[in-house]
């Protein structure tokens, strides 16, 4: 049952919507022209972050990617100084400014922002690509229909559980491969080993394509429809000195010119630091604002034929960009401490999202306080180590590890997934099966053996390959780590469309032929980590061979700094060398070549003090960031 919501009321929620959305395309064009001239100053270098992309996912707290697409189009900007006008005064949205900003001149420009007053973005986009004889691919927020996707359930050993989290961690360190990628990978290997155990079964080696959802004919429709609703809801003239509506101006004044932003990185800094914070709280509203409005199918109220037209030419918005401020909204609806800390601009946007998005994990009672210990914990950790531990917490869970809960875990859990990551890094999963099955055929990998190992390592005395803390004693294994009968558990699964059709159809070839062998392993989706392991498992042995593998996988294959998460990873003395720093464990640290080479020796824009254990860290020429092994200490 649809929620009622009459027309008058629909008006009003449409009103505070588009206020607050043409105030963003100005915050938009801030941020994006701020962080353009920090990154043009080495701002980011500067303060001790190897990428800008670092920098804005521990500093601006939004989608990296997102603030990337606003500093290209500040960039392009510069060269449309009236496009940039109509942006900041409200009078086109983000999503026509970019589309204009892909095809304007300084000659066309005025031209195209009155037509583009007049007409819908899809229709401008449209023109403009006939025009131009090709796509508008610039007007990458008009692209957002995602695909759908599918949750497959299957029911599995423990030890298979293990064994696929085994091959994630590989994947993840090692490779950098995750999410929807990672499962194309191991659907990719498992149908390239089905090929090859029988070669006459026709097994697909790339997912079925998705099915273009959307016809011609709708298209069209929807094209009419649109056109009709915009010239409803044009509003006269083309006013590009046109400020505020409402006089709301809270925080933020008139946009700077862009040659009068400081040259100072550390007050752009300040500078973007703030605009992060009003994005947040700008989110949440917009969030709850658009809950009502959709909830209502607001947009059909006021005669708009779809969602996606109603965000594009009303709001300028993409839809994606919309939904996801309406998932969190109602992801934190009753969840306090992380509206209050949104709010109050102590976590951002990014944190915010993984918080409430963990916290419903739990489906049962205490989410709020769950919630609650998690913002607790992400004021004390970077937004990089936060996402760290909430995967900590995540695996665990799904490896039934003692003790596990979803709660913000301890120094010693955080420690025994390193270990167990390190292990899974060093192939240390990888056995061979009792039998060959075909010709120059062996499958590898299993997680009881990761799991025995992992609890050698506990109860051996030596100080693990994680350093000199002693393994956490008693073994926190779970009891059913035997040779009896294991206990099922249920994986869930969630994949785009098209690799779940992947994923049934090479299930089935997968049945057909564990009919005919009896070593395959024995569900489906060991089989994939097998096939996976198998096709990999040179490329890991060779890396174990490699100097300061040890030290690497300790690290994850990855850059220790709190805030950075590349993985060309070289060995750094934490004492240097020249002052008498040693090989050993507690004075090596993993460093990107970005972070060691030009950040700590070439700049001193970081600085990292021994033990490898607690590494004090300290981010900036002038030290902006306190980081005391994982603890937050200070951020300016
Ligand atoms: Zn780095």
């Amino acid at each position: 049952m649809t929620p009622h919501l009459d027309p008058a009321a629909a008006e009003e929620i449409d009103r505070d919507l588009a206020r607050l959305t043409r105030r963003d395309g100005r915050l938009a064009l801030a941020l994006g022209e701020t962080m353009e001239r920090f990154a043009r100053l080495a701002g980011p270098a500067k303060l001790g972050y190897s990428s800008r992309k670092a920098y804005t996912t521990q500093v601006v707290g939004q989608p990296a990617r997102w603030v990337g697409d606003m500093c290209a189009l500040a960039r392009r900007l510069q060269e449309l100084p009236l496009t940039r006008a109509a942006l900041a005064a409200g009078t086109i949205g983000r999503s026509m400014a970019a589309l204009l900003a892909g095809h304007a001149t300084p000659e066309t420009e005025l031209a195209l922002l009155l037509e583009a007053k007049r007409t819908t973005v899809a229709r401008m986009k449209e023109r403009l690509a006939n025009a131009a004889k090709q796509a508008a691919e610039a007007d990458d927020s008009c692209d957002d229909e995602e695909q759908p996707r599918s949750t497959i359930e299957t029911t599995v050993p423990l030890d298979h559980v293990w064994a696929y989290e085994g091959i994630k961690l590989l994947m993840a360190s090692a490779f950098g491969v995750r999410g929807d990628e990672a499962a194309e990978y191991l659907l990719a290997e498992a149908a390239i080993a089905l090929s090859m155990l029988d070669p006459e079964l026709d097994v697909p080696v790339a997912p079925p394509r998705h099915p273009n959802a959307k016809g011609h004919h709708e298209q069209r429709e929807m094209d009419a429809a649109c056109r009709k609703a915009a010239e409803e809801a044009a509003e006269p003239g083309l006013d590009l000195s046109r400020e505020e509506d409402g006089g709301d101006s809270d925080d933020d004044g008139p946009l700077t010119p862009i040659d009068e932003l400081s040259d100072d990185v550390y007050v752009l800094h300040q500078k973007l630091k703030a605009l992060g914070m009003t994005f947040g709280r700008r989110d949440l509203e917009l969030g709850q604002l658009a809950d009502t409005f959709w909830a209502a199918r607001g947009w059909k109220v006021l005669g708009y034929a779809t969602e996606t037209q109603y965000c594009r030419e009303r709001l300028g918005l993409s839809k994606s960009s919309v939904r996801k401020r309406i998932e969190l909204a109602r992801d934190i609806d009753q969840l306090p401490a992380v509206t209050q800390a949104l709010e109050g601009g102590r976590i951002g946007f990014e944190a915010a999202t993984m918080i409430a998005r963990h916290a419903h994990t739990s489906r049962g009672f205490g989410k709020a306080e769950l919630a609650r210990e998690w913002v607790e914990r992400a004021r004390a950790r970077t937004v990089v180590h936060l996402r760290e531990e909430l995967d900590v917490a995540k695996t665990r869970r799904r490896l039934e590890l003692e003790d596990a809960s979803l709660a913000p875990p301890d120094e010693a859990a955080v420690q025994e997934f390193q270990e167990l990551r390190a292990m899974a890094l060093k192939g240390e999963m990888f056995v061979p099966s009792k039998q060959p099955l075909a010709d120059g055929f062996q499958l590898f990998v299993t997680g009881a053996e990761l799991k025995r190992r992992l609890a050698e390592g506990r109860t051996d005395t030596k100080a693990g390959a994680i350093g000199c803390q002693p393994p956490p004693a008693p073994p926190r294994l779970p009891s059913s780590h035997g040779d009896g009968p294991q206990p099922m558990r249920r994986v869930r699964l969630n994949l785009p469309d098209d690799l779940a059709r992947w994923y049934r159809r090479l299930n089935r070839d997968w049945q057909v032929l564990s009919s005919e062998h009896d070593n395959l392993g024995t569900t489906f989706l060991e089989f994939l980590c097998m096939a996976m392991a198998t096709s990999w498992r040179h490329i890991v042995e060779a890396a174990r061979d490699v100097k300061w593998a040890d030290i690497y996988a300790r690290d994850g294959y990855r850059c220790v700094s709190p805030v950075c998460t590349r993985s060309d990873v070289t060995l750094h003395h934490l004492r240097f060398r020249s002052r008498g720093g040693g090989h050993e464990a507690s004075n090596t640290a993993s460093l990107c070549s970005c972070c060691h080479l030009e950040l700590v020796h070439d700049r001193a824009a970081i600085r990292a003090e021994p033990p490898a254990e607690t590494i004090r860290w300290l981010l900036g020429k002038v030290p902006q960031l306190e980081v005391l092994g994982r603890e937050l200490k200070q951020a300016a």
